[in-house]
């Protein structure tokens, strides 16, 4: 049997992955470019998949929302409101499609990277779990009973409102859209802003990291609460500090206060919150399996 080959779009706030492969031991080319204006960012995707010497199956693209997942709707596959301000309204899912003649698979960047996570990484024999990028942006994704989760458009656990305690921290938040908001507090960019510095500049002691695994912890007990999820997989720039996984694990317990008395909770929380399996991968390789999964 001949090999089949996909493509797939990590679309990121600061950059774009393009692969093909077929899985995460087949990748047979990758390209990582900043992720600009839409027309340059979409023109140069375009010319690295044209350049591919292997006849393609379809293209998964895994993007940073909001984006029109709905295959019926007129705007399937355009950005929409998004605090990327220059992409709102811009044409990507369709553009691709049109310019490359090959049937295209779009779902966020974060339920993408789930279903990486799901076939080749830290998900697998899961149905109910939740994949949550922490970066440039926030968003969360991931499957409920084995299924991607979508509805009226697609969750958007990046904008859920946090306890924001001003006299602890009097920084106003980075959203355009809501302020403080878990993405507005807690991304890179929200970081950057509060201390003056870039996140990954901040030494490892800096009071920094207490405050922003006390905010993911609260966005996580709201996660586990409503979702209730079987595991949950932090990715994104801001979760390459792994000194915030045992912080975060800590301040969920805190948080819950004894409620919850499972053994995963209770004994496991190494195993409960963690970071994927596929690395910095899943993006990308969730974005193939996206292709695979509606070829
Ligand atoms: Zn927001």
């Amino acid at each position: 049997m001949t090999k089949k080959w996909y493509g797939g779009i990590e679309a990121g706030g600061t950059k774009f992955v393009c692969a093909v492969g077929s899985g995460p031991d087949d990748i047979l080319y990758e390209e990582r470019f900043p992720t600009t204006t839409p027309e340059e960012t979409i023109g140069r995707t375009l010319e690295f998949f044209r350049n591919v010497d292997v006849p393609l199956e379809g293209i998964g693209i895994a993007s940073f929302g909001p984006i029109d997942v709905n295959p019926a709707s007129d705007t399937f596959g355009y950005i929409l409101k998004t605090p990327k301000l220059q992409w709102i309204d811009a044409d990507f899912g369709q553009a691709i499609q049109r310019e490359l003649g090959l049937p295209v698979a779009i779902d966020t960047d974060v339920n993408g990277a789930a279903l990486g996570e799901w076939k080749w990484g830290a998900a697998q024999g899961l149905d109910t779990f939740l994949y949550f990028t922490i970066g440039t942006g926030i968003g969360g994704g991931g499957m409920v009973r084995g299924n991607l989760m979508h509805g009226l458009l697609h969750p958007e656990m990046g904008h859920m409102r946090l306890p924001h305690d001003r006299q602890r921290d009097p920084f106003e938040g980075a959203c355009p859209f809501h302020g403080d908001c878990f993405e507005g507090l807690a991304s890179g960019p929200a970081m950057e802003a509060r201390w003056g510095v870039p996140a990954e500049t901040l030494p490892t002691n800096h009071p920094a990291w207490e405050l922003e695994a006390d905010y993911i912890a609260l966005a996580m007990v709201n996660a586990i609460c409503t979702i209730s999820p079987q595991r949950i997989i932090l990715g994104g720039g801001v979760m390459s500090n792994l000194a915030l996984f045992p912080l975060i694990q800590q301040k969920v317990k805190h948080y819950l206060n004894g409620y919850l008395q499972l053994p995963t909770i209770i004994d496991d929380m190494d195993g409960y919150i963690v970071p994927p399996g596929l690395g910095n991968q899943s993006g990308v390789l969730g974005a193939i399996a996206l292709t695979q999964v509606a070829a």
